[in-house]
C-alpha cells in the first residue's frame, strides 16, 4: 500500500478503468474487493481517510439484527446471519464470538426472549455462532457481576459476532491492493465527466497532498459515499431527489470495569423502543446507540446533548453501579446511510436493506445496509455494474476470499491479535529496535511500532489517521489519545520524511479533533 506510487499510476493512466469507485468505506472498499479479484480494472478515490465516514463508527457488531426479526424482515436476517458467517470465516482475526444476555426483570420476558432467540438460531442454520438458552437469576449475575440485581429474575443467552470495524476496512483495503486495485486516500472526487452521448464517462479527483487535480476515464462510476452519496450524485444531477435519509447514532465509552465478565447486555427495549448494547471492547465498555434525523451530513458528526443523557439513563437502568458524565473516556458518533422509504417515515423503521439506484447519466449508487452486509452488497453493486459497462461477465469469488491478515490462532499475538498475521512483521519492527514496544500511552496498549507499521504499510498520512482508525485511541478514551499525539507526530515524521513544523501542525489538528469526542459537564 503505497500511495506515492499509486498516485502516480493514477494520473499517468488514460485507458478507461473499468470501474471507479466513490468512497472508501465498508461499502467502497467491498467493491475494490470485488471487482479486483474478478479480475476487472479498479481505481477507488477516498476524499478523507478510509474509514472516515460511518465505517469506523459503528457498535463492531458482526450481526444478524435481533430487532430486525422483530419487525418481521426474516430474509435480511438470514441474509446477515449469513454473511455473519463467512466474515468469520474469511477474517477470523477480527471477527469474534461475543455472548450477550437479555437481562429479564419481568416474568414474560424469558419465554418472549427465549423462543425469540431461538429462531434467531435457527435462521443462522450452518452459520449459526452458538445455541441460545434461558439462564436463571444466579447464572445471569455471573456471566454480568455489573448488573442491576433489584427485581432481577434471569435472563437469556445468545451468540453473536464482533470485531474491529476500522481495522477490517484497512486489511479490505490492503485485499483490494493485492488483488490488483489501486485506492488512493485524501482525493475527493470533485466532477463527474460526460462522454458525447451524455453518460458518465469518468471523474475528475483532486490529490488533497500535491494538490493536482487529474481525469479518471472510467466504463462505470459507482458512487459509495455512503450517507454523502446524494452529494456526489448531484454532480451530475443538481437536481436529483435525495435517496438518503441520514440518522446519527451515537456511542458512549467507559473503562472496562463497568462491563466485567467479557459478556454484553442487549437491551430490547428502551424507553424509545430501540434496541440498546453494552459491549465490552478492546478492554472498554461501549454503550449505544441513538437514531435522530439529522439534515446535515458532515465527516465529523457531533452528539446531542439529549443523546448522550439518553444513553447514560438506560445504562443507569441496568448497570449496579452509578455511572456518570465523568466516566465517559470518548464520545463517537456515526451517520446510517439509510435509504428513504417516503416522506416523514422515522429513521428507526427505515429497511437496513440495501438499494442500488442508476441515475438516467449511468450512475450507479449502492447505499443502504450494513457493515456485516457489505460484502453481499459489493457482489450485487459489481453485477449491476458489469452489466451496466459491458464488461465481460465474470463470477465473483469473495465468499470464499481470505481478507488480508487471515490467521486462526491470532489472539496468540496478545495486543497485537487484531492485525492477524502483519503481528509477525510489526513484532520484527521491535526486534530491530526494542525501544519500539513501550506503549505510547499508560491507559492503552498501542505501541510505537504500530505508528511505523500504519505510516509505512497502511497508508497512514496524518496523526488522526493513526489515533482514531489504524489503533483507536481515539474512540477508546480521548484524553490518552490527545496526550499520545506528540510521540505519534514524531514517529510518524520520522518514517514520512517530514518537518518539525508539519509535527506541530498535526498535534494542533489532532487535539482540535479529539476536543469533539470528549463530554464535559452538562450546560
Ligand atoms: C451508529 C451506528 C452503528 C452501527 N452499527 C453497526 C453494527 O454494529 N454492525 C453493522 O453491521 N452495521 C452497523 N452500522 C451500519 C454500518 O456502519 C454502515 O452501514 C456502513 O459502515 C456504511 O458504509 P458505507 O461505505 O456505505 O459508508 P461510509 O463508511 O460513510 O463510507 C463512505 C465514504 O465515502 C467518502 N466520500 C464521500 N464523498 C466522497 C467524494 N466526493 N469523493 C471521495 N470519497 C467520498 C466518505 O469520506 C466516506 O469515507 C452502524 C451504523 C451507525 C451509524
Amino acid at each position: 500500500m503505497n500511495r506515492g506510487e499509486m498516485l502516480g499510476r493514477a494520473i499517468a493512466r488514460r485507458e478507461p478503468w473499468d470501474m471507479v469507485v466513490v468512497g472508501g468505506g465498508a461499502v467502497g472498499m467491498g467493491i475494490a474487493v470485488d471487482a479486483a479479484s474478478r479480475g476487472y480494472d479498479v481505481l477507488l478515490v477516498e476524499q478523507h481517510d478510509f474509514g472516515k465516514g460511518t465505517s469506523s463508527r459503528s457498535t463492531k457488531l458482526v450481526h444478524g439484527g435481533v430487532r430486525y426479526l422483530e419487525q418481521g424482515a426474516v430474509s435480511l436476517v438470514m441474509e446477515a446471519l449469513k454473511e455473519r458467517g463467512l466474515l468469520r470465516q474469511n477474517a477470523p482475526h477480527l471477527v469474534t464470538d461475543l455472548a450477550f444476555v437479555v437481562p429479564n426483570y419481568e416474568w414474560w420476558e424469558a419465554p418472549f426472549y427465549g423462543v425469540g432467540l431461538k429462531v434467531y438460531d435457527l435462521l443462522a442454520g450452518r452459520y449459526g455462532f452458538g445455541r441460545s438458552e434461558v439462564l436463571s437469576r444466579d447464572e445471569t449475575l455471573a456471566r454480568l457481576p455489573t448488573i442491576k440485581t433489584e427485581g432481577l429474575r434471569g435472563g437469556v443467552i445468545y451468540y453473536d459476532g464482533q470485531f474491529d470495524d476500522a481495522r477490517l476496512l484497512i486489511n479490505l483495503a490492503a485485499t483490494a491492493v493485492e488483488q490488483g486495485a489501486l485506492i488512493l486516500n485524501y482525493t475527493p472526487a470533485t466532477a463527474l465527466t460526460r462522454g458525447a452521448d451524455g453518460f458518465i464517462d469518468g471523474i475528475v479527483a483532486r490529490d488533497l497532498e500535491g494538490g493536482l487535480e487529474f481525469g479518471a476515464p472510467a466504463r462505470v462510476v459507482v458512487n459509495a459515499a455512503g450517507p454523502q452519496s446524494d452529494r456526489v450524485r448531484r454532480l451530475a444531477h443538481p437536481d436529483a431527489e435525495p435517496l438518503i435519509a441520514p440518522s446519527q447514532g451515537i456511542h458512549l465509552v467507559f473503562d472496562g470495569s463497568f462491563l466485567q465478565g467479557g459478556t454484553a447486555i442487549m437491551v430490547p427495549h428502551t424507553t424509545d423502543g430501540r434496541v440498546m448494547f453494552a459491549i465490552p471492547w478492546h478492554d472498554h465498555t461501549v454503550v449505544g446507540t441513538t437514531d435522530t434525523a439529522i439534515s446535515d451530513v458532515p465527516l465529523e458528526p457531533r452528539p446531542q446533548e439529549d443523546e448522550i443523557e439518553f444513553i447514560l439513563e438506560t445504562a443507569g437502568r441496568y448497570l449496579h453501579r452509578p455511572i456518570a458524565r465523568e466516566d465517559i473516556l470518548s464520545v463517537f458518533v456515526g451517520i446510517r446511510p439509510l435509504v428513504r422509504s417516503g416522506p416523514g417515515a422515522n429513521t428507526a423503521s427505515l429497511s437496513r436493506d440495501h438499494t442500488i439506484h442508476i441515475d438516467p447519466s449511468g450512475l450507479l449508487t449502492v447505499a443502504g445496509g450494513k457493515w456485516t452486509t457489505y460484502r453481499h452488497m459489493a457482489e450485487d453493486a459489481v453485477d449491476h455494474a458489469a452489466t451496466l459497462a459491458q464488461l465481460p461477465e465474470k463470477p465473483c469469488v469473495t465468499r470464499t476470499l481470505n481478507v488480508h491478515g487471515f490467521h486462526r490462532q491470532a489472539e496468540n499475538f496478545r495486543e497485537l491479535s487484531v492485525y492477524g498475521s502483519d503481528a509477525l512483521l510489526i513484532e520484527d519492527l521491535i526486534r530491530a529496535e526494542p525501544s519500539l514496544a513501550a506503549p505510547l500511552h499508560s491507559a492503552l496498549p498501542c505501541c510505537g511500532a504500530e505508528v511505523i507499521w500504519a505510516a509505512r504499510a497502511e497508508m497512514a498520512r496524518t496523526v488522526e489517521d493513526i489515533l482514531a482508525r489504524r489503533t483507536r485511541a481515539l474512540f477508546l478514551n480521548a484524553r490518552a489519545a490527545m496526550e499520545m499525539a506528540p510521540e505519534t507526530a514524531r514517529l510518524m515524521a520520522r518514517e514520512l520524511g517530514r518537518d518539525a513544523g508539519w509535527q506541530a501542525q498535526q498535534v494542533e489538528e489532532f487535539r482540535a479533533l479529539a476536543q469533539g469526542y470528549l463530554v464535559g459537564p452538562r450546560g
